[in-house]
């Protein structure tokens, strides 16, 4: 049966938690062991901004959602976020990812 119930699933990414680690993009390789040419993952690396005064470094992640839910339907826990130090990276259906976003900074993917 699919964990998926309508709406598809959601990435989340905390931006305001992400320390830009790379431990995802390594996580993902290591589960999958594809060839080195291919990305399934890749966190993008920013530089410090200030934003309303305060200095702020936001990173991207840039997953290929097609091979997530798959990964997710193998596997609720992929080892991307569970991996994550920092916390900051989520999957699940879209209905349960889009109310963790609430009052943080967040990029939500969707597949
Ligand atoms: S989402 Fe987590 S594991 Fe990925 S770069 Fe950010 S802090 Fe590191
Ligand atoms: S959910 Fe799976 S396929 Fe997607 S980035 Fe994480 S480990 Fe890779």
């Amino acid at each position: 049966m699919s964990r998926i119930d309508g709406g598809g699933i959601a990435l989340l990414l905390d931006l305001d938690d992400c320390i830009g680690c790379f431990g995802c993009e390594a996580a993902c390789r290591e589960t999958y062991r594809y060839p080195y040419h291919e990305d399934w993952m890749k966190v993008v690396r920013r530089e410090p901004v200030v934003v309303d005064g305060e200095l702020r470094q936001y990173h991207l992640v840039a997953p290929v959602l097609d091979k997530c839910r798959v990964c997710y339907e193998a596997d609720p826990n992929p080892l991307c976020v569970t991996g994550c130090a920092a916390q900051a990276l989520k999957i699940g259906p879209l209905a349960e990812i889009v109310p963790q976003a609430e009052g943080r900074h967040c990029a939500i993917f969707t597949a």
